[in-house]
């Protein structure tokens, strides 16, 4: 998902910025001191039942592992109106009498089948509770229909806060989509609403007023005309995030962009609005590099059997599995010389989609890799300084009010606090100028994506693959990255020595822990460029030459802090 853009926050925060810069340069500043402390309880919002209930991977959902979604949809949309039936295919992982599912409690459930049998159900907030009428054994395979229907939540700002999106065209066609990352699919169907649980394959069966065209997850596989009616079914099969399964309703043109991968051509498949189609044709090329540049860097993209689809939505983008939304004006961006919304959310693919988390405290893992992947595709388009200044501008967006990784099990994602976005991609250039090998830095990258595409990760997965590549042990590193809410400062002075007459730099980090070792590099005048290993004790560089010295010239993660005490 892109990043929440809060116009007014932004405005605030240029002004801070230039606020802050008028205290920096005219006094020692004292900002930091003042408000590095974390206090949890402040932090984040009082967490209620409902959002353990969609949190928690209780028993009631740990007992089963769905593997198959079958949905059948009517979508009315002269009413806003959804009518349904979903078949839950899953093994039972224990022996189980109960278990729950998701449906937002707004859409009604009409009735919950197991084989002939209609079951007992009960509903606390967004959560169902289905008991069966015998204990199902550990192992055995199961069934459930849930009919269902209703007026699903009408997304209030997508794809942030979701739900469906009920649009026209400029054209005054129905133009449909829905987005629910975080407020969750349960939001428009029955579905075992964690992240944990991916099922292996999904169908998605569409009846939608004729004239109508319908994008889903994907393959197209069968296409049929009812009584005014046209009946679409997609089908995927490849394990997707649940958020993920989408649908596209509306007029929409179509056509392809070959893609030539090493042995074989693949056809990118672009669904746009008529009145954009040729725009969309010269504006979506940049596409191939786009993948290429990813499969590159990353590995090869994990959906070719299914094909990679971009679609124009009415909202602004989102990474759907296969069918990426896109909802935005079809210009580069001036700095970039790119559309950074196709470049975000295909990275996704990778990053999010393939390798995908269990919990969004841990969301990092797709918002920061997918906006580092942005600097990346800068450094490989225009080079590395062009890199330096995208990463530089990250720098100023960051918060640090709340740890990155958030508090589990709740179901937590603060949309407003892009941190997990900016942060994550700073930790990544950080990690990269720690580790200071791009061989063994993009070796980590492919390798974390090799050895968990279409899995569940964890944060502690990604480190695992950090310390076996680099042979050291980066604990120290994510621990205060990730779950400190502070920048480490580096306090420094550059002085000239009277009795040596040479210049000395003195320098200790603040803020960090003993264990706290990232190596921190220095340029003197000439081009020079060494690196330094501050700890929290005082430490000093001697005799140099020269009045002055760049420190942090790579930009690493930190801030620096001339200290005139030191
Ligand atoms: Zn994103």
């Amino acid at each position: 998902m892109l990043q929440y853009f809060n116009k007014t926050k932004m405005t605030n925060r240029f002004f801070l910025l230039i606020g802050v810069f008028l205290l920096l340069t005219s006094c020692s500043t004292k900002k930091h001191l003042a408000t590095h402390h974390f206090d949890r309880e402040e932090a984040y919002p009082e967490f209620t039942e409902a959002d353990s209930l969609i949190g928690t991977l209780s028993r009631y959902r740990s007992s089963f592992d769905v593997y198959y979604y079958d949905l059948d949809l009517e979508v009315d949309i002269e009413n806003q109106f959804l009518d349904g039936e979903v078949a839950i295919h899953f093994t039972a992982v224990d022996d189980l009498d109960t278990i729950q599912i998701d449906l937002y409690e707004n859409l009604a459930i009409d009735g919950i089948y197991y084989g002939a049998d209609s079951l007992r159900h009960h509903r606390k907030h967004n959560a169902v509770f289905i008991e069966f009428d015998n204990t199902i054994r550990k192992g055995q395979d199961v069934v459930l229909e849930v009919r269902y229907s209703g007026h699903p939540v009408e997304a209030p700002r997508p794809p942030w806060y979701g739900g469906m999106v009920w649009e026209e065209d400029k054209d005054h066609n129905p133009w449909v989509g829905v987005a629910c990352e975080g407020s969750g699919p349960s939001i428009w169907w029955p579905v075992k609403d964690h992240l944990s649980d991916e099922p292996d394959s999904v169908r998605l069966e569409v009846t939608i007023p004729e004239g109508l065209f319908c994008v889903s997850n994907g393959k197209l596989v069968n296409q049929t005309n009812g009584n005014n009616t046209t009946t679409f079914t997609w089908k995927t099969q490849y394990p997707i995030n649940s958020y993920n399964v989408t649908l596209y309703l509306g007029n929409y043109e179509y056509f392809t962009i070959p893609y030539e991968a090493e042995d074989t051509i693949y056809d990118l498949d672009f669904y746009v609005l008529p009145r954009n189609l040729e725009k969309a044709k010269e504006h979506f090329r940049q596409t191939v590099d786009v993948i290429r540049f990813f499969e590159e860097t990353f590995g090869e993209y994990p959906w070719w059997r299914e094909g990679f689809k971009l679609v124009e939505s009415p909202y602004r983008g989102m990474e759907h599995q296969t069918a990426i939304a896109y909802g935005d004006r079809y210009k580069n961006r001036k700095f970039l010389g790119f559309d950074h919304i196709i470049v975000h959310e295909a990275a996704h693919e990778w990053w999010g989609n393939a390798v995908s988390v269990s919990d969004f405290a841990e969301i990092w893992l797709h918002e920061g890799f997918a906006t580092y992947s942005e600097a990346l595709y800068v450094e490989h388009t225009k080079g590395y300084e062009a890199y330096l200044e995208y990463i530089e501008r990250k720098t100023w967006r960051i918060n640090d009010e709340k740890p990155v990784v958030g508090p589990h099990h709740v179901n937590y994602w603060d949309k407003t606090d892009n941190d997990p976005y900016n942060k994550g991609a700073l930790i990544l250039h950080t990690l990269r100028n720690a580790i200071n090998s791009d061989t063994v830095f993009f070796d980590i990258l492919k390798s974390f994506y090799s050895r968990h595409k279409y899995s569940i990760v964890s944060t502690e997965d990604f480190i695992a693959v950090v310390n076996e590549k680099t042979g050291d042990d980066y604990k120290w590193f994510f621990d205060h990255y990730l779950y400190k809410n502070v920048s480490p400062h580096l306090n420094w002075k550059y002085y000239f020595n009277e009795e040596n007459f040479r210049y000395e730099l003195l320098y200790r980090w603040e803020f960090t822990d003993d264990n706290f070792r990232l190596p921190v590099t220095i340029q003197r005048l000439n081009g020079k460029i060494s690196r330094i290993l501050p700890e929290n004790q005082l430490k000093r560089v001697l005799g140099l030459t020269g009045k002055d010295i760049r420190i942090n010239p790579d930009q690493s993660y930190i801030f620096l802090r001339e200290d005139k005490d030191l």
